[in-house]
């Protein structure tokens, strides 16, 4: 992670903070990284950098694609698509193929050095983000309602079970090393 700076005043406005998007104007208290060989990120000293935002690593990939299906596990509900769910979960498999991957070839260009990359590879290899979900116990009526309490009950917990799905497959997440 790179190292978090605090700036107690503004020499001049500075952007919009990376997580909540308020302008940092000139005066304004701020506080700053810079990813190894990207821009500087700003952000209020109120607000908390996500790991995808100071993580230098290919592992950003990964952070981001998981923070965005947290996003979307959160929000769901009966009368979400599914397919919302699962299209979040294809990217977060996407975006482990494609560290793992790169971890492989830096490894092969390491040569014996590159033992600890294979060791990352493997380890978001072994990670699977597969999640099977249930179909949808009942379709909603014209009011996009469900049409007893009966059906809002099933409906309730399935989405629970959903969200919960998610969470354990999250929670599986090797973390970077
Ligand atoms: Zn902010």
């Amino acid at each position: 992670m790179a190292r978090t700076n605090t700036v107690n005043k503004a020499a001049k406005d500075v952007g919009n903070c990376l997580v909540c998007r308020k302008e940092l104007k000139k005066g304004d208290a701020y506080k700053w990284f810079k990813p190894y060989r990207s821009r500087k990120r700003v952000a209020c000293t109120t607000c908390h950098f996500k790991n995808s935002h100071t993580c230098t690593s290919k592992w950003v990939t990964i952070y981001e694609a998981m923070e965005q299906l947290e996003d979307v596990a959160n929000e769901f509900d009966y009368r979400t698509d599914i397919s919302e769910v699962e299209d979040a979960v294809q990217e977060l498999t996407d975006a482990c193929e494609e560290v793992e991957s790169e971890y492989r070839e830096a490894a092969e260009a390491w040569g014996d050095a590159g033992a600890e990359m294979e060791e990352k590879a493997d380890n978001i290899e072994d990670w699977d983000t597969d999640v099977d979900f249930d179909e949808k116990p009942h379709e909603l009526d014209d009011d996009d309602e469900p049409k007893n309490d009966d059906e809002r009950d099933a409906l309730e917990a399935w989405v629970c079970d959903v969200q919960s799905a998610v969470e354990d497959m999250l929670g599986n997440c090797p973390g970077e090393m």
